[in-house]
């Protein structure tokens, strides 16, 4: 089969990979429909995390061609919706909703699902099938859920994004815009998007958003507390992942107010006496999208969201490097890879 192949930073390949098999009964094999590039998949790209000939991609959506003796929920032929993070979703952890905690965690970007074919390991507890065949233009709304809608949903519930609440959304990514629409689909009454880009603000307003805010940094801070009366935001969502964002939601949180931080910050050093006296509650970290699939899929399935408009560059698989660059150079918010 065809998979993208990151031979070391900023060398993206198409190659011939080996065909997945069966390994165990609760395997599955899934021949992909579409996969895309993720923000996340930038960071080796920009050498800032290892690789070295490595298989890319953890979202995907596609039809199963062939199950383990032990997968009882899905047959061969469903189109599935699987999370970018394996878990058995029978576990401890699992039943509470973490499912991104499973004690049989792995990570879909270890098995990387830019390629014509994957095999997910505990299918059962990974996948989850759509009502039927989706049409071409539901794909990309399914999509989005195996990682982008599931996390900007993660981080709206985590941020207690609800009725009455003024919620703030730091990060005009791919997962930032999700967000946006998760906080109108909670019932927001006022969401505020931080953005500098004309495109993306448009889009986050498409999604819901009531206010954009330009600023960054400390004036970011300043112009939210200005909006909300001096207090904060009841809501922040931190969607982005650097020492400056991290920091912008943290202080744009108002006292005793609830953050959702979903950006991967490898490099934020929170200094603890800030963190001390902002008073907030915070969670965060990989998404269990996996506790949110079922009702995302339903409301794609009932037209309720259009997740899908936040990729704006298709591609097929083959021109996988050309996408990369897009995404890396921010002339694409989100590239598609059809197969
Ligand atoms: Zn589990």
């Amino acid at each position: 089969m065809r998979g993208v192949v990151m031979y070391a930073p900023g060398d993206v390949r198409v190659e011939d990979r080996e065909d997945p098999t069966i390994l165990e009964p609760t395997d599955a094999i899934v021949r992909v429909t579409a996969t895309c590039i993720c923000g996340s998949d930038l960071w080796p790209y920009r050498g800032i995390e290892p690789v070295d000939h490595t298989p890319m991609g953890h979202e995907y959506v596609g039809v199963v061609e062939e199950i383990g003796a032990d997968v009882k929920t899905l047959e061969v032929g469903d189109f599935v919706v699987g999370s970018f993070v394996i878990s058995d979703n029978t576990c401890e952890i699992c039943r509470s909703g973490y499912q991104s905690q499973c004690v049989h965690r792995t990570f879909v970007s270890e098995i990387g699902t830019q390629a014509e074919k994957a095999r997910i390991p505990y299918a059962d507890g990974t996948l989850v099938a759509t009502p039927g065949a989706p049409s071409a233009e539901q794909v990309p709304h399914l999509l989005a859920a195996s990682d982008v809608l599931g996390t900007g949903w993660y981080a709206a519930v985590a941020a207690e994004a609800g009725l009455g609440k003024t919620v703030a959304v730091v990060g005009d990514g791919a997962v930032g815009l999700m967000a946006v629409l998760a906080a109108k689909q909670l019932g927001a009454e006022r969401i505020i998007a931080m953005s500098r880009h004309p495109e993306r603000q448009a889009l986050a307003r498409h999604y819901g958003a009531t206010d954009i805010v330009e600023e960054r940094g400390k004036e970011g801070v300043a112009k939210i507390k200005e909006l909300t009366g001096g207090l904060g935001a009841h809501s922040v969502i931190e969607a982005v992942g650097t020492q400056e964002s991290f920091m912008q939601a943290v202080g744009a949180t108002r006292g005793g107010g609830h953050m959702g931080y979903v950006g991967v910050n490898y490099e934020v050093k929170i200094p603890g006496i800030q963190l001390f006296f902002a008073g907030i509650r915070a969670e965060g970290g990989p998404a269990p999208v996996r506790r949110f699939l079922p009702d995302l899929i339903q409301l794609i399935w009932d037209g309720a969201i259009d997740p899908g408009k936040v990729f704006d560059l298709t591609l097929p698989l083959e021109d996988a490097a050309e996408g990369y660059r897009a995404m890396d150079e921010r002339r694409a918010t989100k590239v598609l890879l059809t197969l």
